[in-house]
C-alpha cells in the first residue's frame, strides 16, 4: 500500500507508479478516503527493487507492507483510520441501527410505509426492505423488483436511507441506480467471489455507498469472512460493514446458532464495523432483544433488526422472527445504554 505525502496523487505520479508496478506484474487501485488516498498494491507486492523504486519517489512517504491474507481489511491497514458515517450515524461513535422487514410485499405496500415510519420513530437510523429474496423454496415468493420502488418511496416518505440483499449483477445495477445506499450480501452468498468482485466494481469510487456483509451459514473461519469482505475493498470502496447473522444450527430451538459473540475476535483482526443480526440468529421475534443485547455487550458496533408493523401480515421471514415496534423502541432504548455503558467500563 502507497501513501502519498499529499492527500492525493496527481494524474501524471498515478501513472509513474502504475508503470513502476506494471513491470513486476502488479495494479494500481485507488481507495479514496474521507481525507486522503492510498493506493493498493493489487498483486504480488514483495518484490524489493519493486519496493525501492516506490519508496525513493518524492512524492511517496511510505510503503506499507502488511502480511495479512486481507491487507485491506487488516486491523493494521491504514484502512482503519477511516470512519464510516451512514443514516446520519458515524459507525464507532453511536449505535447503528438498521430496522425494517424482510421482505416487501408488492401487493400490500402500505404495511411497508407504515413499518418505515415506525422503525424510525423508534430510532433506527437505515430502513431495510427485502425486494429479491433468497428462498430456500424455490416455489415461495422470491421477492419482485417492483418492490424496488417500495422501498425508494419509503425512503423518500423517512428521508431515511435504505438496505436491500442483492444476489445478481442485475440487482446491483437496479438497486445502485434506484439510490440504494447500503448493498446486502447475504448468508447464502457471502462466499459468492464471482457476485463480491461485481459488487466491488459497482460500488468502486462512489463512497456514497456502502456494503453489508452477512456471514455465510456454515461456521466458516473468520478469515474467510474478512477475506470476503476483501474481495469488496479490493475494487475501492473500504465502505463496508461485517453483519454475523448465525451459522447452520447446532442448537433446537433457534433457526441459527447465534453468533455474535465473534464480534471481538473480528474486531481483533479487523478496523470494520461489526453490525449483528439477532434476527436471523436466534429466528424467532421473542428471542431477538436477548440476543440483539448480547451482541452490543460483546461489542457490536450496530444491529439489523427484522420489524413489521403487523408481523402475522407480513411474508418471508416476518411473521415468525419480525418485531413489533414497540419491541423495537423499547430494545433500541436499552441497547444503546449498554453501549454507553459498554463506552464507559474500563474493561473491554
Ligand atoms: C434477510 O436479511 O432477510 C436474509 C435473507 O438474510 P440472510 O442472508 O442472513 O439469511
Ligand atoms: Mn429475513
Amino acid at each position: 500500500m502507497i501513501l502519498p505525502k499529499t492527500n492525493r496523487l496527481t494524474t501524471e505520479q498515478l501513472t509513474e507508479i502504475t508503470a513502476i508496478v506494471a513491470e513486476f506484474g502488479c495494479k494500481i487501485q485507488p481507495i479514496v478516503g474521507a481525507v486522503r488516498t492510498i493506493y493498493a498494491i493489487v498483486g504480488d507486492e514483495r518484490d524489493e527493487l519493486m519496493i525501492n523504486r516506490l519508496e525513493g519517489l518524492e512524492y511517496v512517504d511510505r510503503i506499507d507492507r502488511i502480511q495479512s491474507p486481507f491487507k485491506l481489511m487488516d486491523r493494521r491497514s491504514d484502512l482503519a483510520s477511516g470512519r464510516l458515517t451512514l443514516g446520519g450515524v458515524t459507525l464507532g461513535q453511536e449505535l447503528f441501527i438498521i430496522a425494517g422487514q424482510c421482505t416487501i410485499d408488492p401487493k400490500n405496500p402500505n404495511y411497508f410505509y407504515e413499518t418505515a415510519h415506525a422503525v424510525k420513530e423508534a430510532g433506527a437510523h437505515l430502513l431495510r426492505g427485502g425486494v429479491w429474496k433468497p428462498r430456500t423454496n424455490p416455489y415461495t415468493f422470491q421477492g419482485d423488483t417492483k418492490s424496488l420502488d417500495i422501498l425508494l418511496e419509503a425512503s423518500r416518505r423517512t428521508g431515511l436511507p435504505v438496505n436491500t440483499e442483492v444476489m445478481e449483477e442485475e440487482h446491483v445495477r437496479l438497486a445502485l441506480d434506484a439510490g440504494v445506499t447500503l448493498l446486502q450480501v447475504g448468508a447464502r452468498n457471502a462466499l459468492n467471489y464471482s457476485l463480491l468482485r461485481a459488487i466491488g466494481r459497482a460500488v468502486g469510487e462512489r463512497t456514497d455507498r456502502a456494503v453489508l456483509l452477512k456471514r455465510s451459514i456454515h461456521m466458516g473461519s473468520l478469515n474467510e469472512f474478512i477475506s470476503a469482505a476483501e474481495y469488496i475493498a479490493a475494487f475501492g470502496n473500504p465502505n463496508i460493514l461485517l453483519c454475523p447473522r448465525g451459522t447452520s444450527p447446532t442448537l433446537d430451538g433457534y433457526r441459527n446458532h447465534p453468533d455474535e459473540s465473534i464480534t471481538p475476535l473480528l474486531k481483533e483482526k479487523t478496523w470494520a464495523a461489526v453490525v449483528v443480526d439477532p434476527s436471523h440468529s436466534v429466528g424467532k421475534a421473542s428471542y431477538v432483544p436477548a440476543c440483539a443485547l448480547a451482541a452490543v455487550a460483546y461489542g457490536a458496533d450496530g444491529l439489523c433488526i427484522e420489524s413489521h408493523v403487523s408481523p402475522s401480515h407480513g411474508i418471508g421471514d416476518d411473521p415468525k422472527q419480525a418485531v413489533a415496534p414497540e419491541v423495537l423502541k423499547e430494545l433500541i432504548a436499552q441497547a444503546k445504554q449498554l453501549w454507553t455503558l459498554r463506552r464507559t467500563a474500563k474493561a473491554g
